[in-house]
């Protein structure tokens, strides 16, 4: 019972998760997916590339489609014939940052620069000033400015994995077959050089969309522009609301059946701090829960070498899920939320240190130990990240992830599949030495994070496996 117990808390209160669902739940201003009968949308991410971009302009001309480029700043500069080319053609250009870096790692002035840089390269080229954007990694974190500068931010509604060269041009086509239809958005990719990408991905590619767009002829759907779906979207929405209704501007409001669930989310923690005793950290503004229990499991090499082995004492970690709500219902883009969410977590670990200094009997506990939903994000912090056992323990949640969702999102339901296929829980852990070094004395963690760039970059190349864009 209690594992049971354990593992509904453990999803559903996931620190990585939470922002992802809140995003979803509220709809921050992302466009995802047009809603059209004839028309859909190719996107390219990472190019403009030497070898394969000139291929894919050559295709796109020859049945007369139109695409958006979500280009990397740099690749830009070093390619400007490629970018206005791609304007001259008809085609959209967007930002997909000046290096491909996940905001993540960046406060909000760096990633302002990264698109700054990346809009006047395309400016200077183009004479046009572009307002659209996709994050790098897809990852909807970091984007403050979303309103401030009028930027629209847009994902995907259909990706293929094309950046892995293995996947061959036989099946990206049958993948993309099934998704060939009015209204998605296609996330492709022109260039292979990204980390986690494979060179020679695009001519896979190529192949399939050639056939793709053979296909969308004879269906009579075409090709458009991401800043064209969105209009025609908007105006078959109008249509559709015309009855007199005005759409309610800010914030949507919950349906009653997301507040039914939120209510219940909230109460299931109310009664498991009771059933576990948990402690929190800082009462005044709870953040983190733990408890002290006995680690089972299979030995961990946390950050420093240090081990950790099955009968440690470990303090097990949880999220306030009221705390996350507010955060999640406050803010008001995806970025804030990721912000306020980094800054709490920031605030939190020194007093989790000081904790363990002041309490006598806290002085056995040899890790910080949780479980995590996106494998990005706790290393900054010091945490590593390793896999649970395999098992009914990873199987179920990932049942109850895709549940939850379907709840919460009953229209998502097919759009989050995908990034619910995505999203494997994880084991994070810490060694508590590490915690009262870096969080204790001198507040030096930012230090160390520049320290670790260089394994953040490395790690960025195994998470692309796991996560939707590279
Ligand atoms: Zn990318």
């Amino acid at each position: 019972m209690e594992t049971l117990l354990l593992w509904l808390f453990y999803i559903s209160s996931l620190y990585a998760f939470i922002p992802g669902l809140i995003t979803r739940i509220f709809g921050f201003r992302v466009f995802r997916r047009g809603v059209s009968d004839d028309t859909f949308a190719l996107t390219f991410d990472d190019g403009p590339d030497p070898v394969y971009t000139p291929k894919l302009l050559d295709l796109l001309k020859r049945y007369d489609a139109k695409a958006t480029f979500f280009v990397v700043g740099s690749n830009a500069e070093k390619h400007p014939d490629l970018i206005k080319r791609m304007h001259e053609e008809g085609h959209l250009i967007g930002s997909h940052n000046y290096v491909h870096k996940t905001n993540w790692l960046m406060g909000p002035a760096a990633v302002k620069k990264q698109i700054q840089k990346t809009s006047n390269i395309i400016q200077e080229v183009t004479g046009l000033k572009t307002n659209y954007y996709r994050p790098p990694w897809g990852i909807v974190n970091l984007f403050d400015f979303a309103k401030r500068d009028n930027t629209q931010i847009v994902l995907w509604s259909a990706m293929f994995s094309d950046w892995r060269e293995r996947i061959g041009s036989d099946r990206l086509t049958e993948r993309m077959m099934k998704k060939l239809r009015g209204g998605e958005v296609f996330l492709l990719h022109d260039c292979g050089s990204t980390l986690g990408a494979n060179s020679g991905a695009p001519g896979e590619m190529l192949i399939a969309l050639d056939r793709i767009l053979q296909e969308a002829e004879k269906r009579n759907l075409r090709s458009i522009r991401v800043d064209e779906l969105i209009r025609t979207s908007e105006s078959v929405k109008n249509l559709a609301s015309s009855d007199g209704k005005v759409t309610p501007v800010g914030p949507k409001r919950l349906s009653w059946a997301k507040r039914c669930v939120v209510f219940l989310w909230l109460l299931w923690e109310k009664i498991f701090h009771l059933l576990f005793q948990l402690q929190t950290a800082n009462k005044e503004d709870p953040f983190l829960h733990f408890r002290i229990r006995p680690y089972h499991g299979d030995p961990v090499e946390m950050i420093g070498g240090n081990m950790l082995r099955g009968g440690d004492k470990v303090m097990e970690l949880h999220f306030d899920n009221k705390k996350l709500f507010e955060i999640g219902t406050r803010s008001k883009s995806p970025v804030q939320l990721a912000i306020k969410m980094v800054r709490s977590m920031e605030k939190e670990l020194p007093k989790l240190a000081k904790i363990v200094v002041d309490h006598h009997e806290l002085h056995e506990v040899k890790a910080l130990y949780g479980v995590s939903m996106i494998n990005r994000g706790p290393e900054q912090f010091g945490f590593t990240v390793t896999d649970l056992p395999k098992g009914w323990f990873a199987k179920s949640s990932q049942w109850y992830l895709k549940f939850l969702l379907r709840v919460i999102h009953p229209d998502g339901g097919s759009r989050l599949k995908q990034s619910a296929e995505h999203m494997i829980p994880k084991l994070i852990v810490m060694p508590v030495d590490y915690l009262v070094t870096q969080y204790l004395t001198d507040g030096s963690h930012r230090k160390m994070a520049g320290k670790q760039e260089n394994e953040v970059v490395e790690e960025e190349a195994v998470l692309s496996a796991t996560i939707p864009c590279p």
